[in-house]
């Protein structure tokens, strides 16, 4: 049974769409002002195994994920810059030319990662119009206002603010005296638009509807939509009122997700999602990731160090999206033996060559992997997944080659790659005919007691990156990583 802990209902709920066999997802994606760092990119390897459990569930996953190159300033109480024209400052370069390349860069480290692409990646800058229109009905159901600075949203008319989150309103209020906008008349009052500052010609902006303002504005008011009316109106355009699944930050819930929220159950009056899902936070070292701690890595970072995307992707699944990750070089070695040594696994099917053994000395996988479904399936339960995987190649590691059922070797091999993304089938190339000559010369040498013959070519094997490993029946190659 596919099960997820939802923020919505503060427990594990079983997984039911709202249309048999098909889902609907949204993932508050990137804002591509600068590089993700390797925090952002875990994000995205989780919800990545959540359309793979999905999809091994027999769902069709329709899957949106915005690219916010517009709207999301550095303070989330909407004042500060927007992330992408500070971008463009930074850069010298115009907040269209810092989009493209981030969204760019950011597109090419999804396939690097070997994560799932989404069905539908949509710019904020191209959903211009659908916000305006999401603001045009918010103002005529009476929840918004305006002020000098752009449209708000008026929390105090949506009754159920709170509840997403727990938020404390009341608390909020009073420690107004930190409200930076005087004019919102409540501290959890959102912008929807903003107006461009009248003393700076931003690089993305855009004519406010007349009718958006109040009736006494009748001049050009340039602007740009607020950060959370983006997701609002990207994930209904595409996916509808209701959508399945949402995925985000565990930052996101207070603020980014209560007002998606807010925004669109105030115009449709249905819920707007049926799953909340949220990933912690990656920490470093046990701190916080930081420009000023100089620990905000990226992934071609851990490219230089020798580790591949996929030994980040270990790390991150060797723990559960809920709980807080701890990035550390010594972790991440250690991600990168335990592949390593699976993909020394994988490579046995190469060297099985009995596909019908002794079925009662037979090593088989197949409840191997149905237990790591059911794994996954129990809410992303990845590391339980991962602990179900050392078990089986264990048993491998003592199994006679002859006694090991190979279709079901592949078929965990399958399940693995599907359910977990390693690629292990790919990364697992079988060896030259040459190299097997190789070995079966060098097993003659060693039947024949020559030593030094044997020695000479296991030399040679090692030059070919290849290592034997003698066990009581077999000599098994490797990979020497
Ligand atoms: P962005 O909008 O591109 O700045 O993405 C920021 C999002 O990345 C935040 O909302 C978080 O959900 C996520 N994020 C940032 N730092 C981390 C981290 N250290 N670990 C996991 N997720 C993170
Ligand atoms: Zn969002």
């Amino acid at each position: 049974m596919l099960k997820f802990y939802n923020t919505l209902t503060g427990h594990v709920d079983e997984f039911v769409s709202q249309i048999p066999e098909k889902a609907s997802v949204y993932t508050c994606g990137p804002t591509v002002y600068d590089y993700p760092h390797i925090g952002n990119w875990a994000a995205y390897i989780y919800w990545d195994i959540l359309i793979r459990i999905l999809e091994a569930n027999n769902y069709k996953v329709a899957r949106v994920m915005n690219i916010t190159d517009v709207g999301h300033l550095t303070s989330d109480a909407d004042s500060g810059e927007d992330k992408l024209e500070k971008g463009a400052k930074r850069e010298g370069k115009s907040a269209w030319d810092v989009a493209k390349f981030y969204s760019e860069y950011f597109l090419q480290g999804m396939k690097k990662l070997n994560l799932i692409e989404p069905q539908y990646i949509t710019k904020a800058t191209e959903y211009i119009p659908q916000q305006l229109d999401l603001i045009r009905k918010l103002k005529a159901k009476g929840y918004t206002y305006q002020t000098s600075d752009g449209i708000y949203y008026d929390t105090s008319k949506f009754i159920q603010y709170a509840d997403f989150a727990h938020l404390d309103l009341s608390a909020q209020k009073s420690g107004a005296r930190v409200e930076t906008n005087p004019e919102k008349r409540n501290p959890s009052d959102f912008a929807l638009w903003k107006f461009s500052p009248d003393d700076e010609k931003r690089d993305m902006e855009w004519e406010t509807p007349i009718d958006l303002l109040e009736s006494n504005d009748n001049g050009e008011i340039m602007g740009f939509p607020g950060w959370h009316l983006e997701c609002s109106a990207m994930a209904m355009s595409i996916l509808g009122e209701t959508i399945d699944i949402h995925t985000g930050g565990i930052d996101a819930i207070p603020v980014h997700h209560t007002n998606e929220i807010a925004q669109s159950e105030a115009i449709t009056g249905v819920r707007f999602s049926d799953y909340w899902l949220h990933n912690n936070f990656l920490k470093v070292d046990g701190t916080k990731m930081s420009k000023s701690l100089g620990n905000l890595y990226k992934i071609e970072d851990l490219e230089e160090r020798g580790f591949s995307p996929a030994d980040f992707r270990m790390l991150i699944l060797q723990g559960n999206y809920r709980n807080e990750g701890n990035f550390t070089f010594e972790n991440l070695q250690a991600a990168k033996n335990r592949l390593n040594n699976w993909l020394n696994f994988a490579a046995l099917r190469h060297q099985i060559h009995n596909n019908s053994p002794n079925k009662d000395k037979a090593v088989s996988f197949y409840a191997t992997s149905q237990a790591i479904k059911e794994a996954v399936d129990d809410d992303l339960g990845t590391p339980a997944a991962l602990r179900i995987i050392d078990e089986a190649f264990s048993k491998l590691s003592t199994a006679v080659l002859i006694d090991i059922d190979r279709p079901s070797l592949v078929q965990l091999l399958e399940t693995i790659d599907l359910l977990l993304g390693f690629e292990l089938i790919n990364n697992s190339p079988d060896i030259a005919d040459e190299t097997k000559q190789i070995i079966l010369e060098r097993n003659q040498a060693r039947a024949q007691k020559n030593w030094k013959k044997s020695d000479e070519l296991r030399n040679q094997l090692a030059n070919e990156k290849i290592v034997i490993r003698d066990t009581a029946n077999d000599s098994i190659w490797e990979y020497d990583f």
